[in-house]
Order: structure tokens, then sequence, then C-alpha cells
């Protein structure tokens, strides 16, 4: 399948390429030039299927050049590294609300759900290409993205990755899962600044092409790991029907019912993955837009505006902190006709100005498949503390969110759809928030948090957490965002 740019001054000629190549040369994002479709046979076919089974048949539509049984054993060995095999399991809440914990994997994010993949989908994408040479990959992370990368990419073959955080934007125990990263082939550097300022000095090394000339002489290429790469999404659109099967399993819906998906969001890949099931044919109704205090989205789906000439606020759900949610430019690419020149226009000026606005028309349109709301932190730490009491569920800070606005939603328009809330990180994560949320007294020690944590909830504490205490800290280094490139060049020659 051939891939566009959103900005039309580029293409792949195949799934492969756009993956390897991470970001369009026109510094667009790639997508497929149409979107396959997911029959009600197969659909029904997927129900008997176990979560691998489930991700090659929807991966493969995309992912045509890759061998289908390879793929298949890709995926097994990648969910292999969750609890159970099973990465999205669904558990039901209430009546109508489900939660799928997508954090059973080997940094407790949903993040993993991706990247445990990615390293095959871009090895092997490498070698489809006939590409010989050694790829970089280059990582701006608000926290969890950065560690899902690193315990993905440690030690691949002919590969080697580099993370940039912001050196005051993430939690204690993300830093510490950072910062303790094992394996040959990784590098960890904080960026004094916020998540906007990192995501920024990493694309403007990606769209820097008198280095990549350089690197290419000294036989290195780029790739990216964010969710801008399209192996990034497309894994995570598995999950929308994974959960509709299991609904179906569980005697929940029929087949050809709608389900709502509520989506705590921040740079917009996640839902983005509900909006391209949807549009392979997944029944979804509403796709609900969550976001904290940082409300760009919230305000861009009521008013048409996308304005980040605003404040940044650093919340206790960080993985959320961004004002340019890079991923809704496949959204508004689209949701304008696919018009590229128009998606490139809009992206100018958000560069320049820092706003674009979409016509009345897109707007309403939008509307249609979209619901978007947000919440403060103390309404975040309200909902932790409700779900908890009411029914002896733990949420963790970004969770919160999505269900605080699940309730706006159903409060606001009486809907009674089956919702299921993607669920993206363990409470274990942010551990200090959520506790002081459910119990107040909260010690300054992560750990300490943790087993506090544990005493109240019950839930056991999960090991990859356990594992931290003792692991040596590899990576203190810290720069300014002019010394990206530095950092970079340094890393290449070791
Ligand atoms: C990354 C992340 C998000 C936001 O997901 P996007 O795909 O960037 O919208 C939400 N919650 C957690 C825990 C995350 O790690």
């Amino acid at each position: 399948m051939k891939f566009v740019s959103t900005r039309g001054q580029s293409e792949a000629s195949c799934s492969a390429s756009a993956i390897v190549k991470g970001l369009a040369e026109d510094g667009g994002l790639f997508v497929p030039e149409k979107f396959p479709q997911i029959s009600f046979d197969e659909l029904n076919q997927m129900i008997d299927m176990d979560y691998a089974e489930r991700a090659c048949t929807v991966l493969h539509k995309y992912l045509e050049e890759y061998d289908k049984e390879e793929l298949l054993c890709a995926c097994e060995k990648a969910y292999s590294k969750f609890e159970d095999c099973d990465p999205a399991p669904v558990v039901k809440i209430d009546e109508n609300t489900f939660i799928m914990e997508l954090f059973h994997g080997p940094t407790l994010a949903f993040k993993d759900v991706a990247l445990t993949l990615l390293p095959y989908l871009l090895r092997k994408g490498a070698d489809i290409c006939g590409i010989k040479e050694q790829i970089l990959i280059l990582v701006a992370t608000s926290g969890d993205t950065g560690k899902a990368a690193l315990e993905g990419f440690k030690d691949a073959q002919g590969i080697k990755i580099m993370v940039f955080y912001p050196s005051e934007g993430v939690s204690d125990m993300q830093k510490l899962q950072m910062c303790t990263q094992e394996g040959d082939n990784v590098n960890v550097v904080a960026i004094k600044g916020n998540f906007d300022d990192c995501q920024t000095a990493v694309k403007n090394i990606f769209s820097d092409k008198k280095i990549e000339r350089e690197l290419k002489e000294k036989g290195v290429i780029f790739s990216s790991a964010n969710s801008m790469n399209f192996g990034r999404l497309v894994p995570q659109v598995t999950y929308y029907f994974s959960a509709y099967c299991d609904l179906i399993a569980s005697g929940e819906i029929k087949i050809g019912d709608k389900v709502n998906f509520v989506v705590p969001t921040g740079n917009f890949g996640n839902i983005l993955a509900g909006y391209y099931a949807k549009q392979m044919g997944l029944p979804v109704g509403k796709l609900i837009c969550a976001s904290n205090d940082n409300n760009v989205l919230t305000e861009f789906f009521a008013s048409g505006t996308y304005d980040i000439n605003r404040e940044f606020y650093k919340t206790i759900s960080p993985s959320m902190d961004i004002l340019i949610s890079s991923n809704l430019e496949r959204l508004i690419f689209e949701q304008s006709g696919r018009d590229a020149k128009l998606t490139a226009n809009r992206m100018a000026e958000l560069k320049t100005k820092g706003n674009y606005s979409l016509t009345d028309k897109e707007k309403t349109a939008l509307s249609k498949d979209f619901f978007a709301d947000f919440c403060d932190q103390l309404e975040c730490k309200e909902t932790i503390g409700e779900v908890f009491d009411e029914y002896g569920y733990l949420l963790d800070t970004h969770t919160a969110v999505a269900v605080n606005v699940k309730n706006t939603y159903c409060d606001y328009t009486k809907d009674n759809t089956p919702t299921v809330v993607l669920s993206t990180a363990s409470p274990y994560k942010f551990a200090k928030d959520v506790l002081s949320a459910i119990n107040g007294k909260v010690p300054e020690d992560a750990f300490k948090c943790a087993n506090k944590l544990y005493e109240v909830s019950a839930l056991p504490v999960p090991d990859q957490l356990v594992a931290l205490k003792t692991k040596e800290k590899r990576f203190t280094q810290i720069i300014n965002r002019t010394e990206t490139l530095n950092a970079v060049i340094e890393f290449i020659g070791k």
C-alpha cells in the first residue's frame, strides 16, 4: 500500500518505507493512501482469536509487504511481554462502562503496545527497503514513550536509540525508569524546558537536510519512534477492534452495535488510532477526547481554532502536558477532504503565528465523530477518590481525566451507549498523586509511596517498579535545547 504525506510533497511507496522514514520529507505525516476495510465477517472471525492474531489481522491490512506468518510471530513475541499475553484486557466497571487496561506491559504504560512491536516493524521494514545503514532513533518524550521505546529497542541489531525528556516534566518514577535503562545502544538526556521544547528540538534535527547528508555519509539514517511514525500508530488500531470483540464475546453487545471510546489525550496518537478503526469499519460511536488543564484540544473541538498561544501547565498527568498535538495533523488532513495544500498552509500558520482555524463546515463535521472536554487537577484527584470508594478500582492520573470527562459527557448528553475508557498507565507509575487522592498523607520517597499505595489499595506493586530500586543510574546528563544536535553527534561517534 502506498503512503502519502499530509502536506502533499512526498510519498512512500509502501508501509515499510513510511515506517523507516518516520516523518515525510516535506515535514508532514505519512497516511495510508486509503483506509482498508474490515467486514463484519472478518470481525466475527476475530472474536475467537487471541490478541496477537487479532493484531496480525488488523496490521496486515496496512503492512501488506510484510510476510503475514512472520508478522504473526512478531506479534506473539511482542505481546508475550504483557501479563497473560494480553495487552488490552477489558474490565467492567458498571452497567455501561468498561476500562481497557493498556498498562500491563514492560514499562506500565499503553505505549508498550506499539513499542514492543515497532523494533520488528522498523528492522524488517529496512530489510524490505534494502537499507543497509545503521538506524538512529531519536525520541522526544513527555515521560512514557521514552522508557517504552528504550525498553523496546535495547540491544536491537543495527539500531541505536537516543531519548530526550524535559528535565522538570516527568514523574520521579518515569525519570528513574529512564535513567536506569540497560542496553549498549541506548542514550538518555534531559533537556531544560518542557515537552514541546524537546519535541521541537528533535523535529528540527529531523528536518535538517545538511545533517541528514552528513550522517548518511557515515552510514547512519534517522528514524523516529514518536507517534508521528505510522509504525507507532498502527499497532494501536488493534485494541479498538480487540475491545469490541471482547464486548461481543462477553455478551455485552451484538455485532454492529455502536461503542464509544474515551481517551486521555496528549499528542493525539491514541485517539487517532480509534478514528482509524472507525474508518476501517468498526462501529464506533463517539470518540471522546479528554484533556487536562492544557486544554488546547477541548477548545479546538469547540471553536474550530487550534491556538497554542496560551499558558503551559505542568500537571499530575504529565504525559498529557502537551500544547502541540502532532497527530492532529492527520485528522485535519482527513477532515479537509485530504486537501494537502490546505493542511500544509495550516501547519505553516501554526508555526508562524501559533494558530489556525477550520472552516465551520469542517468543525461541524468533526462533532459527528468527536466530543471533547477537560478537567483540572482537583477534579482529577476527586475522580480517583470517587472511583476507588465506589468500585474499589484504582485509576492513574491520566485515566482519571478520561473517567471525569466521560461522566461529564454522559451527564450532558444522556448517551447510554456502552463506553470503553482507555486506561493508559498503571496507578503505580504516578503513585504519589494517586496516593494523595485516596489517602492524604504522602511520603516523599517514590518507593515508600508505592508501598503505602499497596497498603491502602491491596493492588500488588508491579515487579518492574520494585526492580528499579536497586538499579544503577546510568544517565544523568542535562543540556540546553540548543545543545541537542551536539549531543546527538557525540552519541553517534561513540
Ligand atoms: C502518552 C500518554 C498519553 C497520551 O497519549 P497520546 O497518544 O499522546 O494522545 C496519555 N496517558 C499516558 C499515561 C501516556 O503515556
